[in-house]
């Protein structure tokens, strides 16, 4: 497996060394693989080493996979509709067959729903849309009516515990409207999209090697110079890139990079509802994805005849951070409250006795944007903190860290000159600065996981 250390790209050290491979990614989920893709298209020799059984079975496997740019900065919002653009042309954007099929990605739209004092709250991710020319229109009630018949639009927000006295009572001003936005979806099968990224990756070389944490990020000059494993094997590369999701925050711990983190990363435990729908809410009969911040809660088609239902992170219900290791897999009265919330939506609506869905973890930050950087540690990196919305733009992030990582390692100095990246579909580009760990809070986000 040894390689000379030769890419056609001019790294700042580590040239001419004998090196296992140029970059080793902690990690395989939808960010991991696609680094991998990325890093592959640049020339590298790559290894990604996952702790679990295949690509993305870590938090990628429990994602809504909600696509949607409907993000409160210009730059979170242009990520997200330039990714948009290589999910309605997968197959062509991986150019490498798979044996397990395609994800697909189904573009039904989102309706953001609008009541009392949205529309100053929704001003920044109007104002990012417009700025990156992304095309919505606003929807009465009696269009939103004659869209979905069976909905309600009354008001009870803001949002409640199930056992508050207010829960479920109407407020006397109805929802105003909402926000559409077309260019919009889901993708059905977020473990897929990874594993099409892997064989992607593979078609080029890349490597991936499963069941085997990474204990220790070896540092032989004061750089990193690659991994040790669970096993006690020694893997080498100049490059090492933490996307290791959940675990983030242990693998920098690991590297030793926490000292001028400003902006940490968290698991934060979520679950997701996956319950019968409301008649006619499939895509093919107008049925959308749903953002209804009234009632705390985003909901989606879900197969034949299903919904699924996440949390928006109403205050109310606090936020249930947890050891990433040893956390509660089993449903809680979260699950019966998001769908108590949807109930309200949707009168009609029947639940089941047995709760079904996903119980995951998103890698939080404070102000739910990720971290897409590098570290104190030459040669380490990071794309982390993906906060329960970056599935979305997996398809960028990795030449996006493919750009990052070749720039600092010709000695660009990021930190203080940060990189730009090319968006190429929008024809603009963004600031990699955004997504500093040494960042404060963005303040202009919306407190949840829509940023
Ligand atoms: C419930 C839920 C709903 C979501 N909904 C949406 C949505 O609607 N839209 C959207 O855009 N995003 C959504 N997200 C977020 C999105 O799914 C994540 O941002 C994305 O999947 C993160 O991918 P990743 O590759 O960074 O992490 P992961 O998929 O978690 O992969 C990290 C991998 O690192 C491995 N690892 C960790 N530590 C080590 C180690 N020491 N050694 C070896 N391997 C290690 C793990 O085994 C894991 O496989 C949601 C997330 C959740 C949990």
């Amino acid at each position: 497996m040894r390689s000379e250390f030769a890419t056609g790209s001019d790294f700042a050290t580590g040239k001419g060394r004998t090196m296992d491979f140029d970059a080793i990614i902690i990690g395989a989920g939808v960010i991991g693989t696609s680094v991998a893709l990325g890093l592959s298209r640049a020339g590298c020799r790559t290894l990604n080493v996952d702790a679990l059984p295949a690509a993305g079975y870590g938090s990628t496997s429990n994602s809504s996979a909600v696509i949607r740019p409907f993000y409160s900065a210009m730059e979170t919002c242009a990520l997200a509709h330039e990714a948009r653009h290589q999910w309605t042309r997968w197959a062509d954007f991986l150019d490498a067959a798979d044996e397990s099929g395609f994800a697909e990605y189904v573009e039904c739209g989102i309706l953001v729903l609008m009541g009392e004092g949205d529309k100053e709250r929704f001003a920044p991710s109007v104002l990012a849309m417009r700025e990156v020319g992304v095309p919505f229109e606003y929807l009465s009630p009696d269009d939103i009516r004659q869209r979905m018949p069976t909905i309600t639009l009354q008001s009870f927000g803001p949002p409640k515990l199930p056992g508050d006295p207010a829960f479920g009572v109407a407020n006397e001003t109805p929802l105003s409207g909402g926000l559409f936005i077309p260019e919009a979806g889901y993708v059905g099968d977020p473990q897929l999209a990874a594993h099409n990224l892997q064989r992607a990756a593979e078609a080029l070389g890349a490597v991936f090697r499963f069941n085997l944490p990474v204990t220790a990020i070896n540092q032989p000059d004061g750089r990193a110079g690659g991994i040790l494993t669970a096993s006690g094997e020694s893997v080498s590369a100049p490059i090492v890139v933490n996307v290791a999701g959940p675990h983030s925050s242990q693998v920098n711990a690991l590297a030793g990079v926490t000292a001028d983190i400003a902006m940490a990363t968290r698991p934060m435990r979520h679950e997701v509802a996956h319950i019968p729908a409301p008649e006619n809410f499939d895509p093919q009969h107008g049925g959308c994805v749903i953002a209804d911040g009234d009632a705390g809660v985003y909901f989606r088609p879900e197969g034949e005849g299903h919904m699924l239902i996440g949390s928006l992170d109403p205050e109310c219900d606090g936020k249930d951070y947890v050891d990433a290791d040893e956390y509660n897999q089993g449903f809680t009265e979260q699950w019966t409250r998001q769908v108590w919330r949807t109930a309200q939506r949707f009168p009609g609506l029947g639940i089941p006795n047995t709760a079904q869905g996903v119980v995951g973890l998103y890698d939080a930050t404070d102000d739910w944007v990720p971290v897409y950087d590098k570290s104190s540690l030459p040669g380490f990196y990071m794309a982390i903190g993906t906060s329960g919305n970056q599935f979305k733009n997996a398809p960028v992030i990795g030449a996006l860290m493919a750009e990052l990582i070749l720039a600092c390692e010709s000695g660009h100095d990021h930190d203080n000159d940060p990189v730009r990246f090319d968006l190429p579909h929008l024809g603009r580009s963004i600031d990699l600065g955004f997504f500093s760990r040494k960042r404060d809070s963005h303040t202009e986000g919306s407190g949840t996981v829509l940023a």
